[in-house]
């Protein structure tokens, strides 16, 4: 049995202000919420923030990113260990923004992978189609070489205790969604993939759907058998539409 997961991704979005109006309403929202885990990923200049107002709440937190090193010349970037040092649970890896914007490789989201599971943070692990691909009928090639570039960074059991988010890239941000039989399917290739490796592992990786997610079709894209929640953007910026998606999750 998977409990559902619920991340909002806060993106570069919102201002010290905006997003302590955010955070208190999702931490007042979550306490009616059971069997859903919520969790927010704030811009990491505001972790902080966030993670005094959640202490103690049911409300966990998560970084957008870490860098693949735990320390030193790095000018920007953020290491695993300083935002595990304000309590972060999760962070997202690999989201379709770096691998699109940022370059990052499969390579270099299997060594940020590597980095952040070495260090007992939740890797919430991005991968998914563009247009293109899906039109090329890759989809699930496209699926199968991004987790096997982990699994070749990290053997076999590399998702133990990991998350998934399979999130088309054609559906982020664009009020695109996948359909609910369209996220299945490949949600369920995602399982079958893992399972050739190790299938206890495989039955207890929580994978999210990301791409448009909202209030209107949250409850039919959570109610597949092979989803076990979302990670969710725009929808996540106001606290009444994300929690509405949270309560999709129960
Ligand atoms: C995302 O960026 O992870 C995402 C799912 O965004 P949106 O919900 O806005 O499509």
């Amino acid at each position: 049995m998977r409990t559902p997961l619920v991340a909002g991704n806060w993106k570069m979005n919102g201002s010290r202000e905006s997003i302590k109006e955010l955070i208190n309403g999702v931490v007042e929202g979550a306490k009616s919420l059971t069997g859903v885990v919520v969790a927010v990923c704030p811009p990491s200049i505001y972790i902080a923030d966030v993670t005094a107002v959640t202490s103690g709440s049911s409300v966990e937190v998560g970084s957008q990113d870490a860098c693949t090193e735990l320390k030193g010349a790095f000018t920007g970037e953020t290491s695993i260990e300083m935002v595990k040092d304000f309590s972060c649970k999760y962070a997202i890896i690999g989201h379709s923004e770096r691998r699109s914007i940022y370059g990052e490789t499969d390579e270099v989201v299997a060594e940020k992978f590597t980095t952040v599971k070495n260090s007992g943070v939740i890797p919430i692990f991005c991968i998914g189609e563009t247009l293109e691909e899906r039109e090329g009928g890759i989809t699930e090639e496209v699926c199968a070489r991004q987790i096997d570039a982990v699994f070749a960074a990290q053997g076999d059991d590399a998702f133990a205790g990991s998350v998934i988010a399979y999130e088309p890239v054609w559906a982020i941000g664009t009020g695109k969604t996948a359909s609910p039989e369209q996220a299945q399917s490949v949600h369920a290739f995602i399982r079958q993939h893992l399972a050739k490796r190790n299938a206890d592992i495989a039955e207890k990786v929580q994978i999210l759907y990301g791409g448009s997610m909202n209030p209107a079709n949250a409850k039919e894209l959570i109610g597949q058998p092979d989803i076990d929640g979302g990670l969710i953007g725009g929808a996540s910026l106001k606290a009444e539409d994300f929690m509405a998606v949270c309560q999709a999750g129960q």
